[in-house]
């Protein structure tokens, strides 16, 4: 068996180390007779792994105890109308919405369904390779929340500082950026993440919610979209996605053995710094993002002779370099280096370039 490098923008690559353990454990989990598949999520052995996993979820980012823990499913997606069903309401019907790329468009999209959204800044004039400077920000005055995507995930374009929204709550949709570097979680309203970029498998899905955002007394409105429901029931009000769930909680305590997001941070930006340098010092390949936007976690890069991208990406698989090619809306290539890519993989990626750049230039 060999395990290629896989540079998938989602569901991504998972620590070998996670997976080892996985396997290991797969049969009979501590000695219980039974695969984590196949317990009773009330059950003492899963509840242990779940707080487990939130307790280390919550070391890792410094959680404040203000703020609630959620373990959901239906993705990011569901969350793009999970925010406005549940947080416009009241004498607030509109919320602030930035619009930096093609996921920020889909939870704007789903925003108008339930209200009004105002665009705080448009990146789509400039095809979302920038980010207007925050003394054009247009904030609403009586918006519910602000929305925002800190990392756009096929676009390339990440924030690297939080926005300065005033008071009002801040809601973040980081499934592609969240545990990359350490992250001051006081100064958010509403944080969520699919689990397949950077926490563990698809069908998880974390929030972070502060408790002043799921007090209110909401219209009736279906239990299963309700943040209150799950609150009160401690993520179980169903079952929950208990594999995912437990295969997140060894990727926590992965981070946590590495030395935490510091590190993490530290590694992460080696790593995308070293792959952005190998970029702009080619004449082969191009990033068209201001590299003071550019993401940590996604690089797409563009063969500028787009004849040879079949070829490109057909020798790099050959090399054990896998899922390189571009979301298909963009087209061109994209590297995923999330905290599972070790900064061999992002070497063996460069080493690749150089040399086919060599040899088709
Ligand atoms: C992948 C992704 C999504 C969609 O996630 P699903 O879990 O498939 O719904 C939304 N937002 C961002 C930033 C993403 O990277």
């Amino acid at each position: 068996m060999s395990r290629a490098f896989n540079f998938s923008a989602g569901p991504a690559n998972l620590p070998e180390a996670v997976l080892e353990q996985a396997k290991a454990e797969l049969l009979d989990w501590h000695g219980s007779g039974m695969s984590v598949m196949e317990m009773s999520h009330r059950g003492k052995e899963f509840m242990s792994i779940a707080e487990q996993a939130e307790a280390d979820f919550r070391s890792l980012l410094n959680i404040p105890n203000n703020y609630k823990v959620l373990f959901l499913q239906g993705g990011a997606s569901s969350q793009f109308a999970m925010v406005p069903i549940n947080l416009l309401r009241g004498s607030h019907d509109n919320a602030d919405y930035f619009n930096t790329g093609i996921w920020s468009k889909k939870a704007i999209a789903e925003a108008k369904k339930f209200g009004k959204v105002n665009l705080v800044s448009d990146s789509e004039v400039n095809h979302f390779t920038t980010i207007s400077p925050s003394s054009s920000w247009q904030l609403g005055d009586n918006a519910a929340y602000v929305h925002y995507t800190p990392n756009e995930t096929i676009n390339g374009l990440e924030f690297q500082t939080i926005p300065d929204v005033g008071d009002k709550p801040l809601v973040a949709d980081m499934s592609s950026t969240i545990l990359s570097r350490p992250l001051d979680v006081s100064k958010y309203g509403l944080i969520y993440a699919g689990a397949q970029k950077n926490i563990g498998p698809a069908g998880l899905t974390i929030v972070i919610i502060h408790e002043d955002l799921a007090k209110a007394d909401l219209p009736p409105m279906p239990a299963m979209l309700s943040y209150k429901t799950h609150i009160d029931a401690g993520s179980m009000y169903n079952t929950p996605p208990t594999y995912a769930w437990y295969i997140a909680g060894l990727v926590f305590k992965w981070l946590k053995d590495l030395g935490g997001l510091e590190v993490m941070g530290q590694r992460n930006q080696r790593k995308a710094e070293a792959l952005y340098t190998a970029i702009d010092q080619s004449d082969f390949y191009d990033n068209p993002v201001d590299p003071a936007y550019r993401s940590w976690m996604n690089v797409p890069f563009a063969l500028k002779n787009a004849d040879l991208n079949k070829t490109f990406l057909a020798e790099a698989k050959e090399a054990g370099l896998l899922t390189l090619a571009g979301h298909r809306s963009v087209g061109g290539m994209r590297a995923s280096i999330y905290n599972a890519m070790p900064e061999e993989g992002v070497q063996a990626l460069i080493s690749f370039m150089l040399d086919f750049e060599n040899r088709k230039s």
